[in-house]
């Protein structure tokens, strides 16, 4: 009998260590609310794994069997059960991040010295990616750390079926789970630990409020729904539409990606029946209104994004530190400023830079942010506000739903030049050009920014050069610009000058 943990793979499809586990059977599956996890997620974050686990369980239900749903130290929890059941192995997919690594070595510490059954022994398997973060290196053997030369190798590998799911004769039956499940929660009373056979806390249970941002649909169902509506047509239109924020072609997967809900075997085979539609020219139809769109290379854009994801994991894997220190190291620390007022207004999406503040407030109103966006708003964050990223960074993992260790640190310090192959420190983004370009009808805008409605878009692009007077009579409700722009490119070349040990 294997013991399965879910972690960060909140799926009973395409789970590589479930199946691996499910060959062998019958295995029992369970799940740790562990408060020193949760201690760094925010309540959209919370929400969304709640919903998830909730699919999860219903999943094993459906087969006959439940979840097991602890709360408390994984490093108590999981020898209890292992004993309990008298399983032969504790398996479980990898983590990559310190935290992960750390917390895991742990664990798999208390399960050898649980003194259980002599032949206990721990299993873990690579299942978040399509290339383990070690499998993937330079000619020399280094990891890589710059993207385009990673890309070339992980897009010439080849790529692993989805895996199926167990079925009910994989899995011990409800019946025999719960006498498990009673005789550990009796025990593990002394520990402050809990454990239930499906029943899960709610939100204000575990001490978070009600996010206020909405929600979207959690779990394997939710994250399906966004694939097949993405394959349908998005995916063709994707490489010409994804700077695009009001166009909304993206696939939305990645808080799937990020807790699991989907494997990415799964969605990477979504690409090669895209591919196969689009070589067959079956894909035109969904570009006809397209001027020059190629539906083979936007499938390839799309995998590539999958890539860069593996890309930052494989970074904070070999570079676990990265977390809270700059990956690039400058010749003096950067001079970053304290303001906080500065900060709050960011925060808050009133710096009077519209693109700026209506990506804010999207990520208020949906714990989400459109990438493009997401690079701006950085961008203005450590360039115009000179704010050290990692103050964006908090801010970001609090509120988005699809926070993600890699890909969140990976974004922030590419935004402030301080990352892997990171933009260059005197390339700055103009928020202003960036808001003509990407979003010129002010569409985006003006959905998140009520106070902007009806504006004409060239005013909303030029609201840095409007002067009091007609900003008043424009918007009256619109902050002014917090900053200039022009005078803060200035300082921040000469802050990276100085951190570079230039002279300015
Ligand atoms: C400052 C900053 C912070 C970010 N924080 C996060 C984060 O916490 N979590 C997160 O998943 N992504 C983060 N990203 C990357 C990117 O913005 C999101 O992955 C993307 O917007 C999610 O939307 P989507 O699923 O529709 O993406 P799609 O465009 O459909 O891409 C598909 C998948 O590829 C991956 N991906 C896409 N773009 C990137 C990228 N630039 N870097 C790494 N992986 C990528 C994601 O897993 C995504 O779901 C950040 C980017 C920046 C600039």
């Amino acid at each position: 009998m294997d013991l399965f943990w879910h972690r960060r793979d909140l799926r009973v499809t395409d789970n590589v260590g479930l199946s691996a586990a499910a060959d062998r059977g019958p295995v029992v599956p369970c799940f740790v609310l562990d408060d020193a996890v949760l201690e760094h997620a925010g309540p959209p974050r919370v929400r969304y794994l709640l919903g998830s686990l909730a699919e999860l369980r219903d999943a094993y239900r459906e087969r006959g069997s439940d979840l097991i749903v602890g709360h408390g130290d994984p490093a108590e929890i999981l020898p209890r059960l292992a004993n309990a059941v008298d399983a032969d192995r504790v398996v479980w997919n990898r983590g990559y991040s310190g935290l992960a690594r750390e917390r895991d070595a742990r664990v798999e510490e208390s399960i050898a010295e649980s003194g259980g059954t002599e032949s206990l022994a721990v299993e873990t398997y690579h299942d978040a990616v399509l290339h383990d973060p070690d499998s993937i290196r330079t000619n020399k053997g280094d990891p890589y750390s710059v993207f385009t030369y990673y890309w070339k190798k992980w897009r010439d590998r080849e790529k692993a079926a989805p895996e199926p799911a167990p079925s009910a004769a994989d899995l011990l039956d409800a019946e025999r789970l719960q006498v498990v499940v009673d005789d550990v929660a009796a025990d593990l009373r002394a520990d402050d630990a809990t454990i239930a056979a499906g029943t899960l806390p709610t939100i204000t249970d575990l001490g978070f409020a009600e996010p206020a941002a909405e929600s979207i649909p959690a779990g394997t169902s939710g994250a399906r729904d966004r694939l097949s509506s993405f394959r349908e047509e998005d995916v063709f239109r994707y490489e010409t539409l994804r700077d695009v924020p009001a166009a909304s072609v993206t696939s939305g997967l990645s808080q799937d990606l990020s807790f699991g809900t989907i494997g990415p075997r799964e969605v990477y085979a979504a690409t090669e029946d895209a591919m196969a539609r689009a070589e067959a020219g079956d894909a035109d139809a969904a570009v006809s209104d397209l001027e020059d769109a190629d539906p083979v290379s936007s499938v390839t854009e799309f995998r590539s994004q999958l890539a860069w994801r593996e890309f930052y994991l494989q970074v904070l894997f070999h570079n676990p530190e990265t977390v809270s220190r700059n990956y690039k190291t400058y010749e003096n620390p950067i001079d970053w400023r304290e303001d906080p007022d500065a900060l709050a207004a960011w925060k808050r999406g009133e710096t009077g830079y519209p693109i700026v503040d209506a990506g804010m407030r999207q990520l208020r109103a949906e714990a989400f942010m459109h990438n493009r966006v997401r690079m701006i708003v950085a961008s203005f964050l450590t360039k115009d506000l000179l704010l050290d990223w990692r103050a964006g960074y908090a801010h970001f993992r609090e509120h988005l739903r699809d926070h993600d260790t890699a890909n969140d640190v990976g974004g922030w310090q590419w935004a402030a030049s301080t990352g892997t192959d990171a933009q260059p420190y005197f390339r700055i983004f103009n928020p202003m050009t960036q808001g003509e370009r990407y979003d010129p009808d002010a569409e985006y805008v003006t959905t998140y920014v009520p106070e902007l409605r009806g504006v004409d878009p060239d005013l909303i692009h030029s609201w840095h050069e409007l002067d009091p007077e007609r900003r008043g009579s424009v918007a009256p409700e619109y902050p002014a610009p917090i900053v200039d722009h022009a005078e803060r490119r200035e300082e921040a070349l000469a802050t990276f000058e100085a951190a570079r040990g230039e002279d300015s």
